[in-house]
């Protein structure tokens, strides 16, 4: 075995042969005549004359060897059911899903809207698209008629996949009036509307347009629809970014460079085999739902386990006992859902024996040390940070385990991954820093890897303008987040790099800032913005969540809190770095992806006027924040 040092220089230095030999991982009808072509940079062209299909990697491969071993298993602590599918009965109701598709006059290169909550469907139609060579374009269930309208206008799509509700808490939402409503605001219509009925919302179909799943899945029962194979560039899906610093960005994929860049991060990163099982707690309306909950474990022949609820109803332990039932071996969730654990008792974390999981993976947000040391002491199983982005489509730093056993670090998601050529960039002279312990922008040096953003959906030029910059003689792809690497290649997330603020001349990270308070013993998240002061330019704020509110009764006890948390902060930081304020609400204005909404909570806090807001959870989160700072 190589040493992942070696393995990392011969992706960079021989990128070509690496990225042949991880191309035989998986399927293609046609091998590829070129690796790379990155003859008109920044755009790349991966895998180039090979012709292969996503949905074949995905299922059909595998029919020789696991037809019956479970492929999907769908369980909802809403509806309180469990449907398992095998590779033999997945492959079947995507056939049907396909053929109903087709029917509805989708075509090769059409695009496909999926409006779904965590169901089976959902996974279904997003196979059946690549499988014709359609293009999904999957829009998170949580969203309503506005967000929803203007990503309709975007992909126009022939037709729009959706159900009757989601539900949430044990509420069904229903979901056909907003989609209905958000038809009706968007300039483009699709021409046909494909509802899975759940028996959760009645429905108003509207004749012509609207089909009912079941029925016409009845229809189609034998069907036989073959993968079409298309060339390794044909775009396989489009997604929105998460919309935590404005307009979201359509991200569109291609499909040989994904499926490769799964099949490899599977067997580098996840150290996964076949017949293991993987456990995304995330949503299909994100990335890490496209890559890991769907793509990335079926390419890899595992059960695959997707889950409509929340984390802790009916308790906090619900995730752990679907570990110990199925035996999962890998389990990927997010930052901000270990801090709504974090509010419970550990003890529910240790009633199940968890002892298959190799690790779990957290993405998504920065994981404070505190938050990584609470779960790590709840579970006592590895814990790993994985930094990346939609755009990427699948880690950029973090531990490749598969490669070679690497010590994690809390605080730091770890090392550039292969194929990423990541820089240092020095904002005030656009310079590549080269020595450790510097401050920079995280960028990548072009091509990117294969699995990352082809273009912006029919916008090449806000591609190039977005994300690009020249730095004499090559061209830098910006992740637009500040960080930092040691000595020994571990990198450190410091934040975006919008979140800077800057105390009479001294400019802080928010983040360090926020791992300073929350390492407090009663503060379960927080979040510091910049605000504007007339003295000092700016001063830090801080909006925090105690992990135990009851003692906080009256103006002293709050006072009290918020004088420990100052002091808290001047002996660690320095009293630079000491928030103005420590306000304590009950909960934090998040996207919809459980991101801190940054821009919002600081122009609320300046008194402005908040901006786009389609993408956030909560709305009593700002009302909260409106009410303390008195705008
Ligand atoms: P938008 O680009 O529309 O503003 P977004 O950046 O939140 O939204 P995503 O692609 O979902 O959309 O999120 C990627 C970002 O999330 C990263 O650029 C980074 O800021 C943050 N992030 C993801 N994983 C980590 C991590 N492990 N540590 C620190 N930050 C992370
Ligand atoms: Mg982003």
């Amino acid at each position: 075995m190589p040493s992942y040092a070696d393995f990392y220089r011969q992706s960079i230095d021989q990128r070509d042969t690496f990225w042949a030999e991880q191309a035989q991982l998986i399927d293609w009808q046609t091998p590829p005549r070129q690796i790379c072509d990155y003859s008109n940079p920044p755009f790349a062209k991966w895998f180039v004359g090979g012709t292969t299909n996503l949905c074949h990697n995905a299922i059909d491969r595998h029919l020789k060897d696991r037809a019956s071993q479970p492929a999907l298993v769908a369980i909802s602590t809403e509806t309180d059911t469990e449907r398992s599918y095998s590779f033999a009965e997945l492959h079947a109701e995507v056939q049907r899903m396909a053929a109903v598709l087709q029917s509805l006059g989708v075509k090769k290169g059409d695009r496909v809207l999926i409006y779904m909550p965590m169901i089976a469907e959902a996974a279904f139609a997003m196979l059946a698209c690549v499988r014709i060579g359609a293009l999904h374009s999957v829009v998170f269930g949580g969203f309503a008629s506005g967000s929803l309208a203007s990503r309709i206008e975007d992909a126009e799509p022939v037709a729009i996949v959706s159900a009757d509700a989601g539900s949430r808490g044990g509420k069904s939402v229903p979901y056909k009036p907003l989609l209905d409503e958000a038809i009706a605001l968007s300039k483009h219509k699709p021409t046909a509307v494909l509802m899975v009925d759940r028996g959760l919302a009645p429905m108003a179909m509207r004749a012509g347009r609207d089909h009912d799943w079941a029925a016409l899945r009845a229809q189609h029962l034998n069907a036989a629809v073959p993968c079409e194979w298309v060339e390794s560039t044909h775009p396989s899906y489009t997604l929105y970014t998460s919309g935590t610093t404005g307009k979201p960005k359509g991200v569109q994929r291609d499909t040989g460079g994904y499926t490769v860049a799964l099949a490899a991060s599977m067997k580098h990163i996840f150290d996964a085999q076949a017949g293991q099982t993987y456990f995304a707690t995330s949503d299909i309306g994100w990335v890490v739902g496209h890559s890991y909950i769907i793509y990335g474990p079926l390419i890899a022949g595992m059960t695959t386990i997707m889950y409509e609820g929340l984390p802790t109803r009916p308790d906090a332990g619900v995730w752990w006992s679907i570990v110990e039932k199925y035996k999962v071996t890998h389990m990927f969730s997010a930052p901000t859902a270990v801090r709504v654990l974090k509010k419970h008792d550990a003890s529910w974390l240790q009633k199940y024996d968890v002892s298959t999981l190799k690790a779990l993976w957290l993405a998504g947000e920065p994981l404070d040390e505190p938050t990584a040391q609470w779960i790590s002491d709840a579970l006592s199983v590895p814990i790993i940070d994985n930094y990346w982005q939609t755009e990427t489509g699948w880690p950029i730093l973090t531990l490749a385990n598969g490669v070679e056993q690497q010590t994690t670090r809390f605080g730091s998601p770890g090392k550039a991954m292969y194929g990423y050529n990541v820089k240092l960039i020095d904002e005030s002279n656009g310079e590549e820093l080269t020595a450790p312990n510097q401050k920079g922008v995280v960028a990548i040096e072009g091509p990117l890897p294969p699995g990352c953003m082809q273009t912006v959906w029919r916008d090449d030029e806000r591609f190039v303008n977005t994300y690009w910059k020249s730095i004499p003689g090559r061209l830098i792809y910006s992740t637009f987040d500040w960080g930092i690497r040691d000595a020994d290649g571990y990198h450190f997330i410091l934040g975006r790099t919008d979140d800077v603020i800057n105390v009479a001349g001294h400019r802080l990270g928010t983040r360090e800032i926020e791992e300073s308070i929350s390492s407090h013993p009663n503060i379960a998240e927080v979040a510091v913005v910049g605000v504007a002061d007339s003295l000092k330019g700016q001063v830090a704020m801080a909006f925090a969540v105690p992990r135990d509110a009851s003692g906080l009764v009256d103006d002293a006890a709050r006072l009290k809190l918020e004088g420990e948390v100052m002091k808290q902060v001047d002996s660690q930081l320095g009293a630079v770095a000491r928030p103005a304020r420590v306000y304590f609400v009950t909960v934090l204005p998040k996207t919809r992806s459980g991101k801190l909404l940054r821009r919002a909570l600081q122009a609320v806090a300046e008194r402005r006027d908040p901006g786009d807001l389609t993408t956030m959870d909560d709305p009593v989160a700002l009302q909260q924040v409106k009410d303390l700072v008195g705008s």
